[in-house]
């Protein structure tokens, strides 16, 4: 009898099996037909400096705008990873949010600077950092505008001498290296220190754990403070309420971004929300 279940259980397993690697063979499938006929967009966040509220930069986001429905990237970056197809995607990315920050520039916002994600894959390849600078000065944007948002569990995950070198060579074209979703790698600062970043993306964990502007336990602040402390520049992610954006200023934090501020933007709407504040 027992037996009989166990075997009934291997079975089911089986068939369950079968099919997250056949969903995930189509999702791949999927994902390689959507490369060919560009069914992906890139919305855009911004990132406001909190003491005049004026737009710094936007961070280019990507869907998949798949039938009448847009896939979030929660749901295919990971699989893009695993096989590889990040590195063409990762690629489109990079061309499409620079040809729309030229357009940008364009209109008269000309201090506006660009994030785009990158995955430790890209920075693997051969070409990465010539084809970075080759597609900015197609688009003729200066590298100080561009800023790659690498996570920080991924980087510490694959930081070997090659990828440090990769870094070196970046910062030593201007090009702005920060470091996402910090927080959650459990890296120390003074490990941080070592690296050629700019920028330290609080995680939003971080953020939700603020309930009150005068909060002192929280951690952020001290993060705040001891980035600052090493040079670098400090963004607060998924700012939501104003008591977060208080608590973030009296921590001198240099930008926040969140759904109190923006959500991510399709290019026309970030367009309308920019006519607001051209720079003279
Ligand atoms: P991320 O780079 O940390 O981006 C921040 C995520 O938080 C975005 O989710 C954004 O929409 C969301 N967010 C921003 N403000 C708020 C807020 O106030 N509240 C809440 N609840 N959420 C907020 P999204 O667009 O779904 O992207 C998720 C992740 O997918 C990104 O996290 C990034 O790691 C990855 N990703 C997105 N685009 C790309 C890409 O082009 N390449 C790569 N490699 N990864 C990407
Ligand atoms: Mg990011
Ligand atoms: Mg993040
Ligand atoms: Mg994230």
């Amino acid at each position: 009898r027992a037996k009989e279940i166990g075997k009934r259980q291997i079975v089911v397993f089986d068939q369950e099996m079968k099919k997250a690697v056949a969903e995930k063979a189509e999702i791949q499938n999927n994902l390689r037909k959507a490369i060919v006929n560009e069914e992906f967009i890139l919305h855009y966040q911004p990132q406001v400096d909190p003491y005049t509220g004026r737009v710094l930069g936007l961070e280019a986001l990507i869907r998949w705008q798949k039938d009448d429905t847009l896939i979030p990237p929660n749901k295919f970056i990971g699989i893009a990873e695993e096989t590889g197809l990040i590195v063409p995607i990762g690629d489109w990315v990079l061309k499409r949010a620079c040809a729309f920050l030229k357009r940008m520039h364009d209109m008269g916002h000309h201090e506006l600077t660009m994030a785009v994600n990158i995955s430790a894959l890209q920075l693997q390849e051969e070409e990465f950092v010539e084809n970075v600078l080759q597609v900015l000065q197609e688009n003729g944007l200066e590298p100080n505008r561009l800023e790659l948002e690498i996570t920080e569990t991924m980087l510490i995950e694959f930081l070997d001498k090659k990828i440090h070198n990769v870094l070196n060579s970046l910062k030593e074209n201007r090009i702005k290296i920060s470091l996402d979703d910090f927080g959650l790698g459990y890296s120390s600062l003074n490990y941080i220190k070592q690296l050629p970043i700019s920028t330290l993306k609080v995680d939003k964990s971080f953020i939700d754990d603020i309930h009150d502007a005068q909060d002192c336990k929280n951690l952020t602040g001290m993060i705040v403070t001891l980035a600052h402390q090493l040079g670098l520049k400090v963004v607060a992610e998924g700012v939501e309420r104003p008591e977060q954006k208080e608590y973030l200023m009296r921590y001198k934090c240099d930008a926040i971004q969140g759904y109190l501020m923006s959500k991510p933007l399709p290019e026309e709407q970030v367009i309308d929300l920019l006519k607001g504040h051209l720079q003279s």
